[in-house]
Order: structure tokens, then sequence, then C-alpha cells
């Protein structure tokens, strides 16, 4: 028993690993780190791999037939992940509550019921299509209003091919939902939506509500239904689950050995007591509660700088190319005055003069590396000539979409 369970214990984590590198290996905090490198092995070297031995074997017979899936599955709108998650927590619940849900505590047994339909409330709503996430045609000039260009990331005047519509600031245009988002954060497979103005709260609420619910869960089975049940049996057991696991904390890495022989009479206990699925769904969520939680923590971080996912990727290839040397900062002479081109049909036109920063800073890469010469092209027009100055980092910019934590927040909450 020992080594399957062993087996068990390791392919749970080796799981959590790669389903945390396969979806989140690609935000910039990962670029350049080994998970950032696993997360391009998998996306791009071994379907790459792949695809040349299938085209030296069967001429590429096998890449054709299954590209259609493939693209289906990562490029087009499908409710198979919802299906996965909310299918997992279903039945995890289910086959922990059918054994377990009449044994606990007044408050647990009304805890639970307000609890666990929460990620199913916040997934509903996170892939619902808002109407403040969307930039149509009729609510375009509001969508233009909310944000300032800062001129940095997001610039006047850019107009989407698809959706023939000057870009608002802080949109990006989804292939995937075929539609310019507003406040585009990303395109999210769990909810088989976007995340943007309107919705991203809910997306937000969805992190945190999966993560309490995984953790209680984990509580519920391990700590509240199986701990006093196998705590019984083991009275003559002086390090018994889990509070004799706890104490014995400091000498670990001197009772490896027998630390691992208590944990493995623990878990046979544990099965002969709840059966293998009240151990399983106990294992399950006190291993992925983590999932969520850096994931919320991660948008926290997102948040407290003012920033969307999207545009944390485009302040690393900024970061990026600083380093290469050859960015250039210059001041504006006057926010709301520069050139003709660049104001018309934008934010201050708009009626968008409510929010609280002004852009007052350009960057621009060179390709020769030397500092912006007259003539200016028209999207740095507005620059004062002489305030060229080679940028090092991003401390030296300003992010006109950072208005503080708690402002940053108030605004995500309002959608
Ligand atoms: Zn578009
Ligand atoms: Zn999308």
């Amino acid at each position: 028993m020992e080594p399957l369970l062993r087996h068990i214990v390791i392919a749970i984590f080796a799981l959590s690993f790669l389903v945390f590198t396969v979806f989140f290996g690609r935000l910039p905090v990962f670029r350049k780190t080994p998970i950032g490198f696993l997360h391009r092995l998998i996306w791009q070297y071994f379907p790459a791999l792949l695809r040349r031995i299938d085209s030296a074997v069967t001429g590429g017979r096998i890449y054709r037939y299954s590209s259609r899936t493939w693209n289906y599955l990562l490029y087009e709108k499908h409710p198979l992940v919802i299906i996965f998650f909310l299918g997992l927590l279903t039945t995890a619940s289910t086959l922990l509550l059918y054994q377990t849900y009449t044994t606990f505590a007044a408050w647990h047994r009304l805890l639970i019921p307000l609890l666990l339909p929460l990620p199913y409330l916040f997934t509903y709503l996170s892939s619902r299509t808002l109407p403040n996430t969307v930039v149509t045609h009729s609510n375009h000039s509001a969508q233009v209003a909310a944000y300032p260009y800062d001129r940095i990331l997001f610039h006047p005047n850019i107009l989407c091919r698809t959706c023939r519509l000057p870009k608002p600031a802080r949109s990006k245009h989804c292939s995937i939902c075929g539609t310019c988002v507003a406040r585009a954060d990303h395109h999210c497979i769990w909810v088989n939506n976007c995340l943007g103005r309107e919705n991203y709260r809910w997306f937000l609420a969805l992190l945190a509500s999966t993560a309490v619910v995984l953790l209680y869960g984990a509580y519920l089975a391990l700590i509240v239904f199986l701990y006093p049940r196998v705590h019984d049996r083991f009275t003559h057991y002086d390090h018994a689950f889990p509070a004799g696991l706890l104490s014995s904390w400091a000498p670990w890495p001197l009772r490896l050995k027998g630390f691992r022989e208590d944990l493995n009479t623990v878990m046979v206990e544990s099965i002969a007591v709840g059966g293998i699925s009240v151990l399983g769904v106990g294992l399950l969520a006190a291993l992925t509660w983590p999932l969520p939680l850096g994931l919320l923590a991660y948008h926290v971080y997102l948040v407290w700088a003012g920033m969307t996912t999207n545009e944390a990727n485009k302040w690393a290839d900024w970061r990026d190319q600083m380093r290469e040397g050859n960015v250039y900062i210059g001041r504006i002479q006057s926010p709301h005055h520069g050139h003709a081109r660049a104001t018309s049909n934008s934010y201050a036109e708009m009626g968008g003069e409510l929010w609280p920063l002004a852009p007052r800073q350009m960057l621009v890469r060179t390709e020769d590396g030397e500092i912006p010469r007259e003539p200016l092209p028209p999207a740095l027009e507005g620059v004062d000539p002489d305030s060229w100055e080679r940028c090092h980092s991003l401390e030296a910019v300003e992010n006109v979409y950072d208005l503080g934590f708690a402002d940053n927040l108030r605004e995500i909450l309002r959608g």
C-alpha cells in the first residue's frame, strides 16, 4: 500500500505543478525563469518537434487531422474547461458530503450551502458577455472616454482592423471572442470568455471563492471528519494525524523515515474510516487550493500596480527593450493639446476628462540607438525635443492608469 499512496501524492503534486505551468507560465513574471521555459517547452518546442516528426513519418497527415481539434480547443469558444472544472467540483463535493455532511456541526451544515454555490455563481458571471466589457458601435464613445491614452502603451486613432473602430485605451481585440474588449485583461479559457472592464471583478471573486471552497473542503475532510476518527484509533500512538505531524515538525529531517511511516499508517487508517473518496477529495483540495490563491495574489499585484495582464506584457516588452539601451523618454509639452491627429476622436473629445492623471511622458525606441531626431513621426508630436533622455528602467516612467491601490480597486469593482 505504501508505494501506491506515495505515487498518488506525487502524482497530485506533479499534476498541480503542470496545470500551473500550462496555464500561468506565460505570465510576464515567469519570463526568463524555469517555469517560463517549461511553458514554452509545452506550448511551442514540443508541438514543433511533434510536427516535424509527423511530417517526416506520415507527411503531416496526423497534424492536419489533429490541428482542427487542437485549434478548436485553444482558439475557439467552447465550454469544455468550464464543464471540467464545475464537473470536478460537483463530483468532489458530492463524494465528500454524501458521507460526511450529517456528521458535521450545525454551523458547518449552514456554511457549506452558503459557500459551495459561490464558484458556480462567479463562473456564470465571468463567462457572460457583459455590455461594458465589449466595445461596440453603440458604446464606443463611452469606452473611449473611460481611460486616457497614455501614449506609451496605447495611442489614439489606432483602428481595429476587424471591428473598424478606433481602439479605446486599455482595450485589445480578441480573435477568439471576435470583439474588442474594454480594459482587456486576458482571454480566459477557464471561464470561456475575455476578462475585461465589467467582468474582471467577477473573475477575482471566482479566484477568491474557489480558493476558500477548496481550503474549506480540505479542512472539512481532513481535520473535521478524518482527524477525530483516525485519532481515536491512535490513542496509543504518540504522533497521530495531524497534530502529531505538526508537533514533530522540528525533527522532520532527522525522522524522515519515521514520518513517512506515520503518514502511511494515517492514510491507510483514513481510507478504512472514510473510504478512498474522503481522503482523496481532502488531499486534492489541500494540494490545489494554492493554485487559485496564487493566481489571485498575482492579480492583486496587478491591481496594486495599476495594470492588466495585457499591459503587464507590454510593460515587460518595454523593460526588455530598455535593457538593450535603445529606449528614450521625452516630456509631453501640453498633455491635452498635442497634435490634432492625436486628439481627434480621443479621450478628451469624448468628454473623458475625469481621469485624475494625464500622460506627461512618451517612450520611443530608436532603430539606431541614437536620440530621436527631427522631424519626429506624427505619433511623437507634442514632445519637447530637448527633453529626450535615454531610459534605462521602468521606474522612470509614470503609469497613468495607476491611481493607488484603493482607487485602482474601486475602479475595478465599479466595472
Ligand atoms: Zn476589434
Ligand atoms: Zn476573448
